[in-house]
């Protein structure tokens, strides 16, 4: 099997391109094929340079591989003409000189006159030129395009997700292969070089389901062997119109940035359009060659869920080791250990309500707790650097509708409470088990659930309402960072009072 992705780079790798990617991709890997991978760069105008840099990027990004190439479909510019002097030879093109008014006028004349088709008129005004002159007015200099003789009859494939496919040739028009400055049009060009790569399977987006039968008589013309083809359903929104930004969709970088993972991203796109024929929806790089096949590829539209994607994310985060969690992690706060940057936004510390002048600093244990706690919270590693925030830097206050309906509702009752935290803590071993047990006896001295003495504390040590589980919080911060958090909301508290 040799198979190829063949993207033009006129803009970025697009979801719908990294799809149509993957899944020749999967294929190759499967069968033990080759992925050739070319660039459709005939369009000199829209084509640039960082469009090329920006999809072999993201392809690389995903961890898609390929094995040829890539090759530059610019280079096959000598072979492109070679091919439409080959089928001009054979009599299965012909040179048309009209200009495109003269055409134009023509055809405008047919429709108001009535005369129901003009379907063949280009080959009309064409070939009234004869053969002889033809070639003396080529040779003079004239300038011509070339368009292909569309032959009468049929023209089928079977598709390898649609099924039987078939055109009435006489609704296709005779169309140009080589523009009158002697560049290759797209049918021409892939044909040309497909066969010279001897691709046997051509898997694209349905959106090429019209060009297929063109070049389809194109190979049998140039006496090419016809590959197969499957043509790969639309990527759509959740409205079930045509996947376009307003509904997320963008670059493949975009999901990078936005930390999407590599593993994700794949199996994600792998299921738009595709399924393994279960409900399971986490399939490994290595499950997916092994299961995938077109055989289960969807005739109809796959929805682009985005929000499944950010789930999907979290479920890979969820299954990562410690270690690799803590180390993205670490990359998503900028290299650091989350120490450098982040904290120096907040400023000198001493902030009014903050938790300034501690030392922003966790030891690896502590950072490892923490990604390991912050992991089950996070869709994203950029998600969890935010959540991450309150463990490497000061604190820059309190979440305020947490402080009024918790705190400020008693604020001696709390500043006494938060006084007994402290005492009990500050006798306790710095370990879970201690620790937990220091509060919840205080809890059941005082006859309160629990979460009454939890929550007051979380928002003064995290500033916020909701965090990781209380224990864990106590071991990241460490002992001294906890303390001194809980004896700044006290006194922010007392403080505040009057106000
Ligand atoms: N260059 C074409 C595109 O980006 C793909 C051509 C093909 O796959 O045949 O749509």
């Amino acid at each position: 099997m040799r198979l190829r992705f063949a993207p033009s780079p006129t803009g970025y790798l697009h979801v719908g391109g990294a799809r149509t990617a993957l899944f020749n991709w999967l294929l190759a890997r499967r069968e033990g094929g080759a992925f050739v991978l070319r660039v459709e760069d005939t369009d000199r105008d829209r084509s640039r340079p960082e469009h090329v840099d920006a999809i072999l990027g993201g392809l690389s990004w995903l961890g898609i591989d390929w094995d040829e190439g890539p090759v530059f479909q610019a280079d096959g510019l000598a072979r492109h003409r070679r091919d439409a002097e080959r089928l001009l030879d054979a009599g299965r093109a012909y040179r048309d000189f009209t200009a495109r008014e003269d055409f134009e006028r023509a055809r405008d004349a047919a429709v108001a006159a009535g005369t129901g088709t003009v379907a063949r008129l280009a080959r009309e005004m064409a070939t009234a030129v004869s053969p002889e002159e033809s070639r003396r007015r080529a040779e003079a200099g004239e300038p011509f395009a070339v368009r292909f003789l569309v032959p009468t009859g049929t023209t089928e494939w079977h598709d390898l997700v649609h099924g039987r496919m078939r055109f009435a040739n006489a609704e296709i028009d005779d169309f140009v292969i080589l523009r009158s400055d002697g560049t290759p049009t797209y049918n021409l060009a892939v044909v040309s070089d497909d066969a010279t790569s001897r691709i046997s399977h051509v898997v694209r987006g349905d959106d090429h389901i019209s060009n297929t039968p063109k070049q389809i008589l194109l190979y049998e013309a140039l006496g090419a062997p016809v590959p197969a083809f499957g043509h790969l359903p639309l990527i759509l929104g959740p409205d079930g119109k045509r996947l376009s930004k307003r509904h997320g969709a963008r670059a493949v970088e975009a999901f990078e940035v936005e930390g999407v993972l590599p593993d994700a991203m794949v199996n994600f796109l792998a299921l738009l359009g595709w399924s393994p024929g279960t409900d399971e929806e986490l399939l490994s790089r290595d499950d997916l060659i092994e299961r995938f096949s077109l055989e289960r590829v969807l005739k109809k539209g796959a929805v682009f869920d985005a929000a499944k994607l950010m789930w999907m994310n979290g479920q890979y985060i969820a299954r990562m080791e410690a270690g690799e969690v803590a180390a993205a992690l670490r990359g998503a706060l900028g290299g650091g250990r989350g120490v450098g940057g982040d904290a120096g936004g907040v400023g000198g510390g001493g902030e009014a309500g903050g938790a300034g002048g501690e030392a922003a600093v966790l030891d690896d244990a502590a950072f490892e707790r923490m990604a390991a706690a912050l992991a089950p919270r996070s869709r994203t590693f950029v998600e969890m650097a935010r959540l991450a925030r309150p463990y490497i830097a000061p604190l820059d206050g309190y979440d305020g509708k947490a402080a009024r309906k918790g705190w400020y509702r008693d604020r001696a009752g709390t500043a006494e409470l938060l006084r007994a935290v402290v005492d009990r803590l500050a006798g306790a071993a710095w370990e879970a088990e201690p620790l937990e047990a220091a509060l919840r006896g205080l809890a059941a001295e005082r006859g309160v659930g629990a979460g009454k003495v939890f929550q007051p504390l979380r928002l003064a040590l995290t500033g916020l309402p909701a965090s990781p589980g209380i224990f864990d919080v106590l071991l990241i911060l460490g002992r001294e960072r906890s303390l001194g958090r809980v004896e700044r909301a006290i006194a922010h508290i007392v403080d505040d009072a009057g106000g």
